[in-house]
């Protein structure tokens, strides 16, 4: 079959050509001059799009690599953390976090919203010996949909009066929402390549403030390839990587970045974003006027723009994701956790994208309901209609 897939899951996203011709250029020393400089353009760059940081480690490495990072850089053995019960990828934060031998505090599990700073607030007030070392917040949710408040959250420790580092999941969320970190006292954001910044997975970060590294020098976990310290020698381009430099990810890298950059940088990105989750909103609003589809994140402020979850009422999503993927060549997500899975399905809106890329999977979507026999009102001309207001 001709013409495009589309890849319209959360992550990995869609890569533009001209980040995959990156991937394409010859091979060269990391020693060479031309690479180092393209090192330390990427490292002058970065900070301002983490709004803000005071140290960049790059790692060759998933969300994973970067989660396991940030805590065994910054706790000492046994130390208790806080990570929200907010869905999949807080619970398997949760997950790594007591397998590598900490003591994980959580909250209520939360599939319909947001992590509340309200209940964050409380249990940081009652934690009055401050064992609790780290909060640790997922920004962007992949497996519900949701957003979580990040300044309400810095105002939530600081309530408290808790010395807590503040540690963000940027995953899904870096170049989508906005993301302030020197603004909102953001100690580390973990991010990876491939969902905002249109690459291939493969490449990760931990965005630092200086308390960050200042507890990294105390923090006492055994750490060895993942550790910051040695990466932080500038002048050393191997122990920056913390081995062999992934080169063409670099170039690759580099070329995101300045298309980002081209295209008014990471506020129009941002805004570029909230203008598609506005018309997926419009679209499954339309398609719940005759069906039982509705949005996970029921208060529209609570969603993120980085992707929609969508449920299927009775309606098992299987067949329609599968039909539109193998008939209609729109690739969506499935529902992650047991309470999610095969009741829902979720649509990325990131990445490298445009309105008629957009139109095209909500339509194959919306054609394939219909195949299907699944009622279903319509959702592309809401689509359209918001798209339209907001150009
Ligand atoms: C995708 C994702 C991860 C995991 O990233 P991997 O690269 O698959 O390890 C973690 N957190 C969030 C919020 C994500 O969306």
């Amino acid at each position: 079959m001709g013409g495009r897939y589309f890849v319209q899951n959360p992550g990995p996203t869609n890569i533009p050509d001209r980040v995959l011709e990156a991937f394409r250029r010859p091979a060269i020393d990391f020693s060479d001059p031309d690479f180092i400089a393209l090192a330390d353009s990427v490292w002058t760059e970065l900070p301002e799009v983490f709004g803000g940081a005071d140290e960049i480690v790059v790692l060759t490495t998933v969300g994973h690599g970067a989660w396991e990072s940030a805590l065994t850089n910054t706790l000492d053995p046994g130390d208790a953390v806080l990570i929200p019960d907010c869905g999949l990828f807080g619970k398997r934060w949760a997950m790594m976090a007591r397998d590598l031998g900490y003591e994980v505090v959580s909250t209520s599990e939360h599939l319909r919203s947001p992590t509340d700073p309200a209940e964050i607030a409380d249990i940081l007030a009652a934690d009055t010996s401050h064992r609790i070392r780290n909060v640790c917040i997922v920004h962007t949710e992949t497996s519900t949909g949701s957003v979580t408040d990040l300044a309400a959250m810095r105002a939530a420790i600081d309530a408290a009066g808790h010395p807590a580092l503040f540690v963000v999941d940027g995953v899904c969320s870096l170049g989508i929402e906005p993301l302030r970190m020197r603004d909102w006292g953001i100690d580390v954001v973990v991010a990876a390549a491939q969902k905002g910044l249109m690459m291939p997975p493969g490449l990760a970060f931990c965005a630092l403030s200086e308390r960050a590294v200042e507890r990294n020098h105390s923090a006492s976990t055994p750490r060895f390839h993942l550790a910051w310290a040695p990466r932080f020698e500038r002048g050393h381009i191997y122990m920056r990587f913390g081995g062999t430099p992934p080169i063409q990810h670099m170039f690759a890298l580099r070329a995101a970045l300045d298309m980002i950059a081209e295209n008014g940088g990471i506020d129009a990105s941002v805004a570029r974003h909230r203008r598609w989750a506005a018309a997926v909103h419009a679209a499954v609003d339309g398609w719940s006027s005759g069906g039982p589809w509705e949005i996970n994140i029921a208060e529209p402020k609570h969603r993120t723009a980085a992707m929609t979850c969508v449920r299927t009422g009775d309606i098992p999503a299987g067949p329609l994701i599968d039909m539109a993927r193998d008939r209609f060549r729109v690739s969506v997500g499935s529902g992650m956790m047991s309470s999610l899975e095969g009741r829902t399905f979720r649509i990325g809106h990131l990445g490298d994208l445009n309105e008629p890329m957009l139109l095209g999977a909500l339509g194959g979507l919306e054609t394939a309901m219909t195949v299907l026999g699944l009622p279903h009102g319509h959702g592309l001309p809401a689509a359209v209609a918001s798209l339209a207001s907001t150009a």
